[in-house]
C-alpha cells in the first residue's frame, strides 16, 4: 500500500489571507493536487491520509495564551477546513481519506501526527499507532513494507516532525518536496534526520 500523507494542507495555512500563512502554500496545494490525480489509476493500492492542526480556543501555541503563534487551525472554523482542491482529489480516489487531527490537548503542542505508536511491530508485520481523532483517539495499522509519501505544510515544522514520527522506527517515508512549503529555508529532510541521528 502507498499511503499519501498530506499535512495540515488547512485554510488558515495555505490561504493567503489565513490566520498563519505559510509563504509558497499554493504552488505546494497545485502541484499536490496534480500528485493525487495522477494516482486515479492505482487507486486500489493508494490511502490518502490528511493530518488536521485541531486546536481549542485555550490551545498553548497561541499567543495569547503564552504560545509562540498566532491563534490559528481553531477546530471546525473556517481556518480548520482542509483546502477544497485537495479534499476534492482525494475524493475522487478513495470514499474515505483518513483524517488525523492533532493538537487537540490544549496543554500540549503537537508537530508530528504519528508520535505515539502502541506497538512497533506487530507479530503480522502491522504497525499500530494510537491517533487522535475528534474526541476520541483511535487506532490505525500500517503495514512495515508499507511506502509512505509525505507532503504539506509546513515543511520546517509539522511536515518534518510527522516525518520523523515514522522515520525513527524504520518506515520507508519519502518526502515529495513539490508539495511541501516551508516557513524558514527549505531543507533536505533525510540529510537533517541523518544530522541529528548523529547528536
Ligand atoms: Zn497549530
Amino acid at each position: 500500500m502507498k499511503h499519501i500523507i498530506i499535512v495540515d494542507c488547512q485554510e488558515d495555512f495555505c490561504n493567503p489571507e489565513g490566520a498563519l500563512y505559510v509563504k509558497g502554500a499554493e504552488v505546494a496545494v497545485e502541484n499536490i493536487k496534480k500528485y493525487l490525480e495522477s494516482l486515479k489509476d492505482e487507486k486500489d493500492t493508494v490511502n490518502v491520509i490528511f493530518t488536521v492542526d485541531w486546536h481549542p480556543l485555550t490551545h498553548c501555541s497561541f499567543k495569547e495564551n503564552g504560545g509562540q503563534w498566532p491563534v490559528h487551525c481553531v477546530k471546525y472554523t473556517k481556518g480548520s477546513n482542509i483546502v477544497e482542491p485537495l479534499i476534492k482529489a482525494a475524493y475522487s480516489i478513495q470514499k474515505y481519506p483518513e483524517i488525523i487531527k492533532k493538537g487537540s490537548d490544549e496543554n500540549k503542542e503537537e508537530y508530528g501526527a504519528f508520535a505515539h505508536f502502541i506497538n512497533e511491530f506487530l507479530s503480522n508485520g502491522e504497525v499500530e499507532f494510537k491517533v487522535n481523532g475528534d474526541n476520541f483517539d483511535y487506532i490505525s495499522f500500517y503495514r512495515e513494507d508499507d511506502e509512505f509519501i509525505i507532503c504539506g505544510v509546513a515543511g520546517d515544522y509539522c511536515v518534518y516532525e510527522t516525518y520523523k514520527n515514522l522515520k525513527c522506527i524504520g518506515m520507508n517515508i519519502t518526502p515529495y518536496y513539490d508539495g511541501i512549503a516551508f516557513i524558514g529555508e527549505k531543507f533536505d529532510f533525510e540529510k537533517q534526520f541523518e544530522l541529528e541521528s548523529e547528536e
